[in-house]
């Protein structure tokens, strides 16, 4: 099983030079994270993720969770681990410096928390719905429940969860019956069942505190009727003491395809007196409430199958480059697989959209980093358009391709990829989930068609597109007739991708269904042509340096890489643009193909 060495060259040239952290580090609050205490960050963040976290990866996934009594027993060494990275303080890189965090850039927090997906995606699962536990908190709590939550959430005494799927309500979050019933002194009783909560049962902290959706007696149906609640585990004394256990338990865990070493609970609420909760906000906002920290909680899981897809990457390169097997053409000798030409390209691919991915994460991250700190009101609203936009496309793009791209780390493996022991298999099977929670693909699709490209009439959508028209014709002005060839492929997927846009504009309002049958193609163009876009970008920003005399071998991959992506992976833009305009023809292709389970 290969180790896992964290990409800090490819994080460093993403931060300092594509974003570039230097606009970051301008905004207000975030002046002291230069590039030199950037730097020594991620290289602690890599000695921690491949000395601690990585090690326990297999083992966790090997042992599992198990439910004793009503306690869920983690696997050996995640509770020290636990320990270890709390007590490093990396819970809190990108939190509140009044409640114990570092108040560093998110951008900054984006990379290091890619470390912790690729080394031990099951073992991040707990840090990072803890992430969605204190925003929620921080931004819509009250003083008195920021100052009892915050600083023991921040510090990884105790961990947070986010309860909202329940048997009848996954990704319609609307029919949620969790009943919240007033008590004395402000409190309610919350009664019902969640269920698939991460880490909602563990042995890693002292208190685990529940963020749960539920109904309040008088609300009304629908979204507009859930508000959001604090349900700690143990309830907490006015000193911050843990006081009596509340009435709630995990009454099952799942077994799973992957991501074994994170416990998934039935959680049920309220089986004698009621489990105690505090309102967070207002009543009846909890989805509201939800949405303001969607963005984030969804680039996390975007960038969870960047995570991964570089582990498997790094664990197919190894096995190739150690596995012998017939001649290469053209070369003499006993060369490793990973000479012949079809393992080239399976090991480029990965490779290619793996920066692609990791490039529109960091991105993303950095508009979230402008949105909230921009002075100018205007460019904090570019920056919050640009966010919406992205967000759906890096949830489903990246995790989408990273199914894809750890089946290719498989395939690297031949059989051997197959069977459990090289690792390979588990890093298929942790990333399935990642199209799937916080929010599946479909409902991304939606989300970005519907939401972020038909509501604002395509602004932010063309505004977008505009800027990868430039960069194509920058790659095309180039005398390099490796770039010519960049900018003619980037040039034409990004008409591809603006025929969709604008095809989907106009058919929207006269048929939706045609439209939106379109949805996921659009969102896979969109990706696809995002990571042409920023590997242009960075082909450019490497022939800079190489014209002004770098020899360093990063610049020249970097091309190489962009230059592949080009040729093998965004020439696919175009058949996808033709999916979405062919939607009428889809839909009827679909109802008369379908019509004997449809009917
Ligand atoms: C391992 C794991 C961990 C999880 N962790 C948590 C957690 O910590 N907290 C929590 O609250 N939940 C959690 N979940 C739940 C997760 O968020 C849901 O499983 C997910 O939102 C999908 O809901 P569902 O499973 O009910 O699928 P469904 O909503 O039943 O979807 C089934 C299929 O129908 C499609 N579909 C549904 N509605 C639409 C639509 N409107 N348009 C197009 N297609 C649609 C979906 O895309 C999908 O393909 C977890 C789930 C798993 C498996």
């Amino acid at each position: 099983m290969a180790d896992y060495h964290a990409p800090i060259r490819d994080m460093q040239f993403n931060l300092d030079e594509l974003v570039p952290l230097s606009e970051i580090t301008a905004l207000p609050g975030y002046e002291e994270a230069g590039e030199d205490l950037v730097a020594a960050i991620l290289e602690e963040g890599a000695k921690f993720a491949s000395g601690v976290l990585a090690p326990l990866n297999w083992g966790g996934d090997q042992e599992g969770c198990q439910l004793v009594g009503d306690t869920v027993k983690t696997p050996k060494g995640f509770k020290e681990a636990y320990q270890q990275f709390s007590e490093a303080g990396w819970i809190g890189l990108s939190c509140d410096p009044d409640y114990g965090g570092q108040g560093l850039p998110s951008v900054v927090a984006t990379a290091v928390n890619e470390m912790w997906h690729s080394a031990n995606m099951a073992f991040t699962l707990c840090p990072m719905l803890n992430a969605g536990a204190v925003d929620a908190i921080h931004h819509h709590g009250s003083d008195e429940q920021k100052a009892m939550y915050l600083p023991n959430l921040i510090s990884g005494q105790w961990s947070g969860t986010m309860n909202l799927t329940e048997p009848n309500a996954g990704s319609d979050l609307s029919v949620v019956s969790t009943k919240a019933v007033p008590d004395q002194d402000g409190r309610y009783r919350i009664l019902g069942t969640k269920i698939f909560i991460t880490f909602g049962e563990h042995d890693m902290s002292e208190n685990i505190i529940h963020l749960v959706l539920a109904r309040l007696p008088d609300a009304p149906p629908g979204i507009k009727g859930i508000s959001m609640f604090i349900v700690p585990k143990f309830l907490v004394n006015a000193d911050g003491s843990l006081g009596e256990r509340n009435d709630l338990k995990c009454i099952s865990i799942e077994h799973k395809l992957g991501i074994h070493g994170s416990p998934t609970a039935v959680m049920s609420y309220g089986e004698k007196t009621g489990a105690i909760g505090f309102l967070v906000g207002q009543p009846n906002r909890g989805l509201e409430y939800m949405f303001t920290m969607m963005n984030s909680a969804r680039l996390a899981v975007g960038l969870e199958g960047v995570g991964i897809s570089e582990r498997a990457y790094q664990q197919a390169a190894s096995y190739a480059l150690q596995r012998v097997q017939g001649k290469i053409p053209g070369k003499s000798g006993n060369l490793p697989i990973a000479y012949h030409p079809d393992v080239s390209r399976m090991l480029m691919t990965m490779r290619a959209q793996i920066q692609a991915m990791r490039s529109l994460a960091y991105m993303a991250a950095a508009e979230i980093d402008r949105a909230s700190r921009h002075p100018d009101a205007e460019q904090k609203a570019l920056a919050q358009a640009r966010v919406d936009l992205l967000i759906p496309i890096v949830k489903a793009w990246a995790t989408e391709q990273s199914v894809d791209i750890t089946s290719l780390g498989v395939q690297i493996h031949g059989g051997m990829g197959f069977v459990e022991e090289t690792g390979a298999a588990q890093h298929f099977r942790d990333a399935r989930i990642t199209p799937i929670y916080e929010g599946t693909t479909g409902i991304q699709a939606n989300d970005l068609l519907g939401r972020k490209i038909v509501r604002d009439g395509g602004k932010e959508a063309r505004r977008l597109i505009d800027e990868m028209k430039g960069v194509a014709n920058e790659l095309s002005a180039s005398s390099d007739l490796q770039f010519k060839s960049m900018g003619s492929t980037l040039g034409s997927a990004v008409l591809n991708l603006e025929r969709a846009v604008e095809w989907v504009l106009d058919v929207f309002p006269k048929n939706p269904a045609a439209a939106m049958a379109g949805a996921y193609p659009l969102l896979k163009c969109f990706g696809l042509v995002c990571g042409g876009w920023l590997l242009g970008r960075s082909a450019l920003i490497a022939a800079r340096h190489i014209g002004t005399g770098s020899t360093d071998s990063f610049y020249t991959q970097k091309i190489g890489v962009a230059s592949f992506y080009s040729h093998h992976v965004l020439t696919g833009a175009s058949g996808l643009s033709q999916a979405v305009r062919l939607g009428e023809e889809v839909c009827d292709a679909m109802a008369y193909g379908l019509n004997d389970i449809l009917n």
